[in-house]
């Protein structure tokens, strides 16, 4: 059996993680130095070079100021999709805020590369029902938010536990992130914070021995 790994980037600016929402609110956004298409070309160029093809999850709020972006990515080939607009845990959102921020992203991004957004990620994957709910009333094909690391209680949960990729909806793929697990210990191997916590040979050891399990 031939072993895939997918490959996807979260494309959105230093200042709108989380981790940082003290010091940078969304109403101050508009002042910081934006670094993301500069970072962004370098992964372009990168995977030119090695000819892969990607998924970027792209924040609306992003798309909206810097469409020629989008339409660069798009034009080398990658799939583009959603991660929301405003990156607000979702959680935190009421149902019909959750429903207009991801429709708001969706919109967006359909205008400016003129095909369907089938794909989503929750920011901070944190996926609900009221999100799976949303997706597939607006048509999504498939969510990448579902995070099963139990050690960070900020991730989303859902009421359905399955290894590997399923249907959460009848139209609608779930496509998990990637967590290796033994019985006693668990390491999430996605990338984001762990790839950048993690020395470089434990990422590669633990990616290499999850494909070992045929987990997907
Ligand atoms: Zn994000």
């Amino acid at each position: 059996m031939q072993k895939t790994i997918c490959l996807s980037f979260d494309i959105e600016d230093w200042f709108q993680v989380e981790n940082l929402r003290e010091k940078f609110s969304p109403e101050i956004w508009y002042k910081c130095e934006s670094r993301v298409v500069k970072n962004t070309i370098k992964i372009l160029d990168l995977l030119d070079k090695y000819n892969v093809k990607a998924t970027f999850f792209v924040l609306g709020w992003i798309a909206e100021r810097f469409p020629d972006l989008m339409k660069e990515i798009h034009s080398r080939g990658h799939e583009i999709a959603s991660h929301g607009y405003g990156h607000i845990i979702n959680y935190q959102l009421t149902r019909e805020e959750v429903f207009e921020d991801i429709k708001k992203s969706k919109e967006i991004l359909e205008n400016i590369i003129n095909q369907k957004i089938i794909g989503y990620r929750a920011p901070n994957f944190s996926i609900t029902k009221d999100v799976i709910d949303a997706l597939e009333k607006l048509g999504f094909k498939y969510d990448s938010s579902y995070h099963p690391f139990s050690k960070n209680k900020r991730y989303g949960k859902i009421s359905i536990e399955k290894k590997g990729f399923f249907y959460i909806r009848e139209n609608l793929l779930e496509i998990p992130m990637s967590v290796w697990k033994s019985k006693s210990f668990e390491l999430s191997i996605v990338g984001g914070g762990y790839f950048r916590l993690y020395p470089f040979s434990l990422f590669k050891k633990l990616a290499l021995s999850y494909l070992e399990k045929k987990i997907i």
